[in-house]
């Protein structure tokens, strides 16, 4: 890979080209392999950008400026709530409440993800902790894991030491993992999962059909539950195509016995489809946006003030 500034366009003293060479080279290795690029002002900026957000990352993380938000996952036909996904959210002192789009791919590179994903897994477990103290019956909540937090390899341990501390049986959580994680498999990525998977956690595979899954893999991967990604429902009675490709994710779900839940439900008319194809869950905006606790617990009908505190806000480590 390559980056290529210019003297003296982008600089007259020798350190500033080299600057700009280097933010050009960046953005060369994010394009691929052996690509080259040539540093401007919007690559600058871009550079200027991420360094601010990484600082306030760092800042975020100690100031514990992260909320998690769940989103309900219901049973077709009656629409009831089976299981919530935790969704992180930054609430950022000026630019207010920022989605996982706008910061979790600089936390992935600039090293944060794994305090990050802790804090989102120990909230989400002290959340279905109260939840399942005040009689909110949820199957499972889900939490989604980054490739980094494989990295280490001790994700076993974290998780279990996350559940102990909050006495929650591994059967009430489930971790949403990629396609890409399984297939290139950092840090023993799939023996890991195997371990918990073994100790009662359920594995998700997350936006299924988007990655490069190889047919060959996936029946030895440590996987329970598949879903689909909301590409192929918001094709549903659009595209041929998409209907077609649902209906073979399914019977490829209930050949594997997987558990199979539909992302990015929207219409009445998707879930219709999907419920008689045979999805076993649904989830989209249709049901409800991802929304914080108290109002998760509305939606699931659970009477005021029922789950005694307020666990929404991520405060590091919630007692
Ligand atoms: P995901 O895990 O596939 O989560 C589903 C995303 O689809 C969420 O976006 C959700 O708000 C959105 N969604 C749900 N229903 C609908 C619908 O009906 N229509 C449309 N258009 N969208 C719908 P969100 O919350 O912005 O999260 C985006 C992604 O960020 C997630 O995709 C997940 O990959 C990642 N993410 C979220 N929270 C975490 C986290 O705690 N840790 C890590 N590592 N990644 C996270
Ligand atoms: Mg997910
Ligand atoms: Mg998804």
């Amino acid at each position: 890979s390559a980056g290529i500034a210019l003297a003296p366009q982008h600089g007259r003293e020798r350190d500033e080209p080299m600057r700009c060479a280097d933010i050009a080279l960046y953005a060369a290795k994010d394009g691929g392999r052996g690509q080259h690029a040539l540093f401007d002002a919007a690559l600058d900026r871009v550079a200027r950008e991420r360094v601010v957000l990484q600082a306030e990352l760092r800042r975020a993380i100690d100031r514990a400026e992260f909320v998690v938000h769940y989103q309900p996952r219901v049973q077709p036909g009656d629409g009831r709530i089976l299981s919530a996904e935790a969704l992180v959210r930054w609430q950022h002192p000026q630019r207010g409440l920022l989605f996982p789009g706008a910061f979790i791919e600089v936390a992935e590179s600039a090293g944060l993800i794994d305090e990050i994903g802790l804090c989102v897994l120990d909230a989400a477990c002290a959340q279905a902790a109260a939840w399942r103290r005040a009689g909110l019956a949820l199957q499972r909540v889900s939490v989604n894991v980054s490739p980094r937090q494989l990295v280490a390899g001790n994700l076993p341990e974290v998780v279990a030491e996350v559940l102990a501390r909050h006495q929650l049986p591994c059967g009430a959580l489930e971790l949403e993992v990629t396609e890409s994680l399984l297939m290139n498999d950092p840090g023993n990525a799939r023996a890991q999962l195997a371990v918990l998977r073994q100790r009662g956690v359920t594995i998700a595979l997350d936006d299924f059909g988007t990655g490069y899954s190889s047919m060959a893999l996936l029946h030895k991967l440590p996987i329970d539950v598949m879903k689909v990604d909301r590409a192929f429902v918001a094709g549903l009675g659009v595209d041929d195509g998409a209907m077609a490709i649902t209906r073979a994710i399914v019977a490829l779900a209930r050949s594997l016995r997987m558990h199979l839940v539909a992302e990015g439900v929207e219409t009445e008319a998707q879930a219709e489809m999907l419920r008689s194809l045979g999805c076993d869950e649904l989830q989209g905006f249709l049901y409800s946006r991802p929304v914080a606790a108290p109002e998760f617990e509305r939606l699931a009908g659970l009477p005021r003030g029922g789950a005694g505190n307020r666990l929404s806000l991520v405060n590091g480590r919630s007692a």
